[in-house]
């Protein structure tokens, strides 16, 4: 039977949707790290909205109401203030993750246990005699301080047989994530084959992330939804400015501490 109705397809934004690389609870994920250098970007998320925004820097309506907040509640700790917002550090890099997954007939991923064992199902179709492969898809790995520092270790400490100093980019990692509000844990592991990803696919890190205006970030902070803010924007028909000020603000977030990862091995 066809349909009553053909409802129209929403276009939910103009921004690149990359994809992100997505960590379970103990489930290992293999990832070659492809740049040289992290992006870092600040961010805040509002929890009326349940979103995470790029920080407007200098225009910040966020940043100011915090500095409000802080004068007008003296001798109260930073975190202990009501309806503060903090600013966090966040850190992207594209990777190339290569865990061997499983595919099912309808394209779902399924990634091994711990173990390295696989269920012998998934959506009620048999895994067993599925071949496991690399999945060999670029994603974004974003995180905060504690994952990064701890790739910067492995970057100024994983040798090669030969004892030399390696590089990030030139050895897989994996990544398990303990759950919760916990950081995930980068191990080194042995593979240190040449990878060879184009430029033209991997993401443009300084593009990623949502950027609102002021006034739209005032929106979502008393409640109004993302998906509403981007719905007037369309009626008011300021989109291409919108994109402009993209560019404009990313600009301005780019790395003021990117020198995570900056000394290089092959002074060393
Ligand atoms: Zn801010």
């Amino acid at each position: 039977m066809e349909d009553f109705i053909t409802l129209k397809e929403e276009k939910e934004s103009q921004f690149e949707k990359p994809k992100y690389l997505k960590l379970l609870p103990y489930v290992p994920v293999r990832v070659r790290v492809l740049d040289k250098m992290p992006y870092m970007a600040y961010k805040h998320y509002i929890p009326s909205a349940s979103i995470s925004v790029l920080c407007l820097g200098e225009e910040c309506p966020i940043c100011q109401r915090n500095t409000e907040l802080i004068k007008n509640n003296p001798g109260v700790k930073y975190m202990n203030i009501k309806g503060l917002i903090p600013r966090q550090e966040r850190y992207l890099v594209n990777v190339l993750n290569r865990t061997p997954v499983k595919v099912t007939s309808a394209g779902s991923i399924v990634y091994p246990n711990l173990e390295g064992e696989f269920p012998t199902s998934a959506e009620s179709e048999s895994l067993v005699g599925i071949e496991a492969k690399p999945l060999n898809q670029v994603e974004v790995l974003e995180r905060g301080y504690e994952l990064f520092s701890n790739l910067q270790i492995l970057h100024k400490t994983t040798r090669n047989a030969a004892n030399e100093l390696v590089g990030l980019t030139n050895f897989d990692i994996v990544l398990i994530y303990p759950g919760g509000k916990k950081s995930p844990q980068a191990n080194a592991t042995a593979f240190m084959d040449e990878v060879n990803v184009p430029p033209e696919s991997m993401y443009t890190l300084s593009a990623m992330g949502i950027q609102l205006t002021s006034a739209e970030m005032l929106k979502a902070l008393s409640g109004v939804r993302l998906k509403d803010i981007f719905a007037a924007r369309r009626e008011s028909d300021t989109i291409s400015d919108a994109e402009k000020t993209l560019e404009d603000a990313s600009a301005d977030v780019k790395s003021s501490v990117a020198d995570i990862f900056a000394t290089s091995y092959d002074e060393e």
